[in-house]
């Protein structure tokens, strides 16, 4: 094994030491060959320019240097005003590298269209490796650059002498966005071609442990059985790396287990030596396997347990109310503790098949910076998918309406108003505590992988410079719209996400067992407020119940001072009526102030993301603070993407490129691009609440609160948006567009009225209701640049 891990090693090496090597960072173009080839260092050290006792360099190793530092400026004096030196766009140095191949490695992305139009040769070959601008682009995972070369005529389907190709590079580069494009806009790739060891480009994201890059190239087809000359499948390079994200996901793909590598060895026994194993058995049980052999995990109730579940929660819920009413309190309290427990783990252990994490101790270091960022466990993860703590609503609505329906329907007389009520509210409640559980949230959906529709929007997106994780979700393959989020929960991306979970401060609740979007997001905040409404009904009527009907308490009865006497005697006339009560009311004080919160940002259009958001970051959403640098580079990108001579390149600004953020601002915005933030920042929903409080965050969607109230209700068309589809603001923002499209309503009715002679009312109502039309009016006013739903620094307001 340590021979096949070392070999790999040194071709990784290699592969690292060549992009040190031509990376102009560190020596200047000079410094390259002398550390590459040996034989070929006098004559690069000729090349090079000391400082006095030669030459002043040549125009080519002028334009070189340009190259590098991406000087536009004398690009144009050298290629556009020739005067008696002559250099052509594409005049290599001894080493074949052209000046297209520096402004590739640098992403100076001007520049490089400036060559590529003044007849710059796209595939040239040069440097060390023989390698085209291309294959330098892809290696430092530049997309926008290998977009243009590849809208110049690159062939992507080139290699190098490494028998390296673009999808290789791109891999190597860990950018899964590269990886994405090239698997997306090409056709055919050869998704399985082997350097000469054999590895495929799946070999190499597993062995990096990258599982967005292995997710994308399984679904792009690639061979999850091919071996390497080695005989180790992309699963043992999953086991080398010890990613259990990457384990999961071949092994999902249908990795062989069992197979063996030329030395005899499988991917578990490969996982043992290599002290990999807790992650191959984490992997293994994500996937649904059994960790120990690799079987299908045989669950009692497959996998659709929620029957199950809700019949435990019901029984064991009744059983905690009875064994409260049959003993004492303190008697009670330790019993009613292990029957919640044993509840936890029949749902858990039996019906979902939750195992305890084994060998903890050893799985540090081993790939965990990778993988996905779950501060809990894969069982608690599969716990809160199960649909358990709906069971647990649902267990709880159903023994509150059976002391409903046994004791107040029955026994009290004079409160039948209230008690019509209550059943009211109840109805209300469950009832849309079920749609918000059964309708579709606004799930994103986008053009299916692999089509021409999917290519258009992601060569749109990247040459607007947006391919990047805020515009672009890699998992579902789709646009994100504003105000959207990945769920993590049910893996799809939601419209106008809701997320419960950081107000409560849990880290995933699913009380509904549903995401909570723009077409549920009513339902919820009905079932909220018709919860906290039926509990205070119910505590009503269980007040009276005991006030009514409990009888007094005997004088000789013991009732502990602090105690109200009514409690006193409830609990001796019927304790199962007052345990069902008190969990009842104890529901008020997370219902209370999740209805609070949610009133709060429907009356300012603020999701509770954005909430939290404008706690972290003060804004929004939108842009991080950290790739300010990097929309500039958009912008450059969108400058180069335009046709010729159209763009007017600014060199002062556009010399320097993208800087890179500091090392912590760049971390995080690693994180939001692939949307991974919510993991790192919790509990910043209450700062957000306070500047959102103060005013301090320009919110484009906030129009007063009728308005918004009005939007919330109508599922976005006050505003005239759909939120499945809504990726910019209107250029004057929403008021104008609402305004706009109201006159345009209007003198639409208008004339139409006047050509038939009728009253224009109807014609302007049925105008007015058609969200089509204020779509269509929206979409007018467009323009491409996003106003407001951006970074506004909280100083500046
Ligand atoms: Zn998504």
């Amino acid at each position: 094994m340590t021979e096949l891990s070392s070999s790999l090693q040194q071709t990784k090496g290699l592969c690292v030491e060549t992009i040190a090597m031509s990376h102009p960072s560190s020596p200047p173009p000079t410094g390259l060959a002398a550390k590459g080839a040996p034989s070929r260092a006098a004559s690069t050290t000729a090349a090079a320019p000391p400082p006095d006792d030669l030459p002043e360099p040549s125009t080519t190793q002028e334009l070189h240097l340009a190259a590098q530092r991406g000087d536009l400026e004398t690009l144009y004096r050298l290629l556009d005003h020739p005067t008696d030196r002559t250099v052509t766009a594409s005049d290599p140095d001894d080493q074949g590298i052209t000046a297209l191949h520096w402004a590739a490695i640098n992403s100076h992305i001007l520049f490089a269209k400036a060559l590529l139009e003044r007849g710059a040769e796209p595939d040239v070959r040069g440097g060390e490796l023989d390698a085209t601008p291309l294959m330098w682009a892809a290696r430092q995972g530049h997309l926008a650059v290998v977009h243009l070369l590849i809208k110049y005529g690159a062939d992507p389907t080139l290699v190098d002498s490494q028998q390296f190709n673009a999808l290789h590079l791109a891999v190597h580069s860990s950018s899964a966005f590269l990886v994405a494009y090239l698997l997306n806009t090409l056709q055919p790739l050869a998704v399985d071609s082997q350097d000469p060891e054999g590895h495929t480009a799946l070999a190499w994201a597993c062995y990096q442990g990258d599982a967005i890059s292995v997710e994308l190239l399984l679904r792009a087809g690639a061979d999850v059985l091919k071996t390497d000359h080695a005989g180790l499948t992309p699963l043992h390079w999953a086991v080398t790396k010890g990613n259990a994200t990457c384990i999961r996901r071949v092994v999902q793909a249908g990795a062989d287990l069992v197979a063996r590598t030329n030395e005899g060895k499988t991917a578990r026994e490969m996982a043992a030596e290599l002290k990999s194993l807790p992650a191959y058995e984490r992997g293994l049980q994500e996937a649904g396997l059994d960790p120990r052999d690799g079987r299908k995990e045989d669950l009692p109730f497959g996998d659709r347990p929620s029957a199950a579940i809700f019949v435990v929660a019901f029984v064991a819920f009744g059983a905690m109310f009875e064994t409260f009413a049959l003993l004492a309190w303190y008697t009670s309290l330790i019993l009613v503790g292990a029957e919640a427990f044993a509840m936890h783990h029949v749902v858990s252990r039996v019906i979902l098949g939750v195992r305890p994490a084994s060998g903890k101790k050893h799985s540090h270091g081993h790939g965990h910076s990778h993988s996905h960022g779950h501060s809990h466990g894969h069982g608690s993860e599969r716990v809160t998918k199960s649909g358990y703590l709906c069971a647990i609503i649902a267990a709880s609505l159903a023994w509150v309406f059976y002391v409903w329906l046994s004791r107040f329907v029955l026994q009290l007389s004079g409160y039948s108003v209230t008690s019509l009520a209550f059943a009211l509210l109840f109805l209300l409640c469950a009832y849309n505590f079920f749609r918000a559980i059964t309708l579709d949230p606004g799930t994103i959906r986008g053009p299916v992988g692999g089509s021409e529709e999917l290519k258009e929007v992601v060569e749109e997106l990247v040459e607007r410079g947006e391919f990047n994780g805020i515009n672009f979700c890699l998992t579902c393959m789709v646009r994100r719209p504003l105000r959207s989020k990945h769920s993590f929960a049910t893996d799809r991306c939601v419209a106008k996400f809701d997320q419960l979970s950081r107000l409560l401060f849990l880290f995933y609740c699913p009380w509904v067992w549903n995401d909570v979007g723009a077409n549920n997001h009513r339902q919820f905040l009905l079932f909220v407020a018709s919860l906290v409404g039926g509990v205070l009904l119910f505590a009503r009527l269980t007040w009276a119940y005991f006030y009514e009907k409990a009888p007094d308490l005997a004088p000789d009865a013991y009732c502990p001072a602090l105690v109200p006497a009514l409690i006193c005697t409830a609990t001796k006339y019927d304790p199962f009526a007052y345990a069902v009560a008190f969990w009842a009311c104890l529901q008020l004080t997370w219902t209370g102030i999740l209805l609070g919160a949610q009133l709060w940002q429907v009356a300012r259009q603020m999701t509770t993301l954005e909430v939290s958001n404008v706690g972290r970051y003060g804004y929004m959403g939108g842009k991080p603070a950290s790739v300010g640098a990097s929309s500039q580079f958009g912008a450059a990108v969108a400058a180069a993407m335009t046709p010729a001579g159209t763009a007017t390149p600014d060199p002062a600004s556009l010399a320097h490129a993208p800087k890179p953020a500091d090392k912590d601002g760049k971390f995080a915005y690693l994180l939001k691009l692939l949307g991974l933030d919510r993991f790192t920042s919790r509990g910043k929903a209450i700062s957000g609440l306070a500047h959102a409080t103060r005013g301090d965050v320009v919110n484009p969607f906030d129009l007063g609160i009728r308005t918004n109230c009005v939007d919330f209700w109508t599922r976005g068309s006050e505003l005239g948006v759909e939120y499945e589809r809504l990726y910019e603001i209107p250029a004057g923002g929403f008021r104008r567009a609402m305004t706009d499209r109201r006159k345009s309503v209007s003198s639409v009715s208008a004339a139409a009225a006047a050509a038939a002679g009728t009253p224009g009312s109807a014609a302007a109502a049925a105008v007015k209701d058609s969200p089509a039309s204020g779509l269509v009016g929206l979409l007018a006013g467009m323009k491409r640049k996003m106003r407001g739903y951006e970074r506004v620094p909280l100083s500046e307001v």
